[in-house]
């Protein structure tokens, strides 16, 4: 079978790497990809965005599955795209992956089927919602409607900072259009957990659970970032709330979008607090996360096509989807200056010296045979052993042996394994 995977970062670099895997892909293409994608598929120098040029590609190669990564072009309709042009296509449509573009959308669907999440109220003026900031205590958490590349939640220790936030969201638009409505909601406190599961309409096959770390420092320090680390599994974590939040959060959500008309294919990502009343949730995204694909994938062991199929072809619930026991540590190692402004084309060396841990490439590029720096997270270097410690231990050997100049990255993931938990 001949694949297209659109996208160029290290979650795509890990879809290309657990596809080819499989006996039953022959070439995989990516659009556009990356330098570490183009060892193991063929780059086609197509934009994300570009549809047209895409499903052109598609039908000029005969394309039997195109897998979409990022969440801008599913919610710009890609998947529709593909689909209006009989092109087989693993990802949910655009009136499902408003699951993920809209927060107002999800909170008031998360509202009306009784599914765990903060207290919230929404606003498209600016006055009320300060009116109603001025009702509730610190700290504030002010969320944009819509896709603001990750930067778009707030969460605000002083009443003087949150209507600041408000102001630039609703007044001086820095996210555009994205800040029309605006969501207040509770603070939530515990440990964040990230649930994925493949779900076609009402079928939902969660993956095993990862923790992400945002904060770009040490300790959650300092600003949010994409995501600078990841674990699976997560052991200090009880199964049975791991259970629950499928039971009470992923499963009811697929059946909604399903009775709202909006049936959901591809992956759910159910980003959740655990909090001492249960497991809430956060937010949902309408694909895979990064870089939480990086250990989750990596503990796939059954066919990743062989489920991708089944999802589209809506038959999931008759796939066996097996996991391995090993645990996986992924340690982003970012672009000095990363989140802020970063420089691009810092030689990279070393990853031929890389000993137990597989590196999947983020914001890499080839110049004159040399690999170089092309984006804030560069690289994901992922190791896999018996338990976390034995994980953690090769990928941090690993991340060490990678030198590129201004390279930082978190000493401490997966820290949170190894302490117990308190919801
Ligand atoms: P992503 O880049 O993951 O799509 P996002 O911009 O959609 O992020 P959220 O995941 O909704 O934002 O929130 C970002 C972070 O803000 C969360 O990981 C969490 O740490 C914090 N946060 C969000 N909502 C709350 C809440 N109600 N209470 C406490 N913290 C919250």
């Amino acid at each position: 079978m001949r694949v297209l995977v659109i996208g160029r970062g290290g979650r795509e670099h890990t879809l290309v790497w657990a596809l080819q895997k499989s006996e039953k892909v022959g070439q995989i293409y990516c659009a556009p990809g990356n330098a570490g994608i183009a060892e193991l598929a063929e780059c086609v120098p197509i934009q994300e965005n570009q549809f047209e040029q895409l499903s052109q590609f598609a039908l000029d190669y005969a394309i039997d599955l195109v897998v979409v990564g990022p969440d801008d072009p599913l919610s710009e309709g890609i998947v529709d795209h593909f689909e209006e042009r009989n092109i087989p296509v693993f990802g949910p449509r655009a009136n499902a992956a408003i699951i993920e573009g809209s927060k107002v959308f999800t909170k008031n669907l998360l509202k009306k089927y009784n599914i765990p999440t903060a207290a919230y109220e929404t606003f498209t003026e600016y006055e009320p919602a300060v009116s109603y900031l001025k009702t509730q205590q610190a700290p504030y958490v002010i969320k944009a409607d819509g896709l603001a590349a990750g930067k778009g939640v707030i969460v605000a220790q002083t009443l003087e900072e949150a209507e600041s936030a408000l102001q630039e969201i609703m007044v001086h638009k820095v996210f555009g259009e994205a800040g029309n409505q605006v969501v207040i909601e509770e603070f939530l406190t515990g440990q964040e957990m990230s649930i994925l599961a493949f779900v076609d309409g009402n079928t939902v096959r969660p993956m095993v659970p990862a923790q992400d770390h945002k904060p770009v420092y040490d300790g959650d320090k300092g600003p949010n970032t994409g995501g600078m680390g990841t674990y699976s599994p997560v052991p200090h974590i009880p199964q049975a709330v791991v259970d629950e939040a499928i039971r009470t959060i992923l499963i009811p959500a697929a059946e909604a979008m399903v009775k709202e008309g909006r049936p959901f294919r591809g992956v759910l990502y159910a980003g959740l607090m655990l909090t001492p009343q249960g497991p809430k949730t956060i937010e949902f995204n309408a694909r895979f996360g990064d870089p939480e694909t990086q250990v989750v994938l990596s503990r796939l062991e059954t066919d990743l096509l062989d489920i991708f199929l089944a999802t589209v072809n809506g038959q999931l619930g008759q796939i066996d989807i097996q996991w391995s026991e090993e645990a996986a540590v992924c340690v982003i190692l970012a672009s000095e200056g990363y989140p802020g402004p970063y420089p691009k084309g810092v030689p990279i060396t070393g990853l031929d010296e890389v000993q137990d841990s597989v590196v999947f490439h983020a914001g890499t590029a080839k110049k004159d045979g040399q690999y170089v720096t092309n984006g804030g997270r560069v690289l994901g270097v992922v190791g896999r052993g018996q338990d976390i410690a034995a994980a953690r231990t090769k990928a941090y050997a690993d991340a060490d042996r990678i030198r590129f100049e201004g390279k930082h990255y978190r000493t401490d993931i997966a820290h949170k394994a190894l302490v117990p938990y308190q919801a």
